[in-house]
């Protein structure tokens, strides 16, 4: 489903190479995680497969079902099924949640062709979904992500993720700031949207989260590449013997 080639890439504004040849293959059906000390270019990575012009690509390939994503603006690749959810997620005031999703949803159908959806099936998709997320109407009134807990966002994310069915998932988690609680939400969120046509790369730094989401692959990320890849024993190993080792032993 994903298959990345020999990735380079920089930021725009001042050259600096963040992705130094980066080499990942994801099969549909697969939950894989992608580990890598604070620096690695975890979250780089996310940027460029969402599309973000502040990042060049300079060698290599993105394919996505076989083809290749870099040509395609962030609406097209969210078109085509690939979803983000980022660590910062973006506060949007003045917009409801309820009024976010509807758009999102909306627009995703435009790029496919099909008709809106009526304001009552709309209604009825949301409240199926946020029932089994624990996100009340009121929730849904208020503008997204705008004051929302750490809890409250990340609901808000997984929301948006089933609503929108994708068929690639990135979820960059990290580091600081999810509780136990947050954590169990993305984990339950991730594990509910698995299915064999449908692939996740949740991207972490810590092991933690993978005790809730089991991956099938894991990999690690240092200093611009994929250094190391295994199964999920591999995240067991690096909570175990520390980044450190791990990447001393792949060079
Ligand atoms: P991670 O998510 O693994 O902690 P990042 O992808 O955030 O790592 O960052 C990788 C490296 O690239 C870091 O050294 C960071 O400072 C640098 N970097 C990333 N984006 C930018 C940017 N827009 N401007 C300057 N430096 C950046
Ligand atoms: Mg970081
Ligand atoms: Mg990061």
């Amino acid at each position: 489903m994903l298959e990345i080639r020999n990735l380079h890439a920089r930021i725009a504004e001042d050259g600096t190479e963040i992705i130094k040849g980066l080499d990942l293959t994801v099969k549909a059906g697969e939950v894989a995680a992608i580990m890598g000390p604070n620096g690695s270019g975890k979250s780089t990575l996310s940027y460029i497969l969402a599309g973000r012009d502040d990042y060049e690509v300079t060698e290599g390939e993105i394919l996505y079902n076989g083809e290749s994503i870099l040509e395609m603006d962030p609406a097209e690749r969210a078109a085509a099924g690939i979803f983000l959810a980022f660590q910062y997620p973006m506060e949007i005031p003045g917009v409801a949640t309820m009024q976010f999703l509807k758009v999102a949803m909306n627009e995703q159908r435009k790029a496919r062709g099909e008709a809106e959806l009526t304001t009552p099936d709309f209604i009825r998709l949301v409240k199926e979904a946020a029932g089994s997320l624990d996100i009340s109407m009121d929730m849904l009134k208020r503008p997204l992500n705008v004051g929302f807990s750490g809890g409250e966002k990340k609901r808000a994310e997984i929301l948006q993720m089933k609503l929108l069915a994708p068929k690639l998932c990135v979820l960059d988690e990290t580091d600081s700031g999810l509780d136990i609680d947050a954590l169990k939400i993305v984990a339950d969120g991730v594990n509910s949207l698995r299915a064999p046509d449908r692939a996740t790369i949740v991207i972490t730094h810590y092991q933690r989260l993978l005790d809730y989401i089991e991956p099938d692959t894991v990999h690690v990320l240092s200093k611009g590449r994929i250094i190391k890849t295994g199964d999920k024993s591999l995240a067991l190993e690096l909570e175990a013997k520390g980044y450190a080792d791990i990447i001393n032993e792949a060079a």
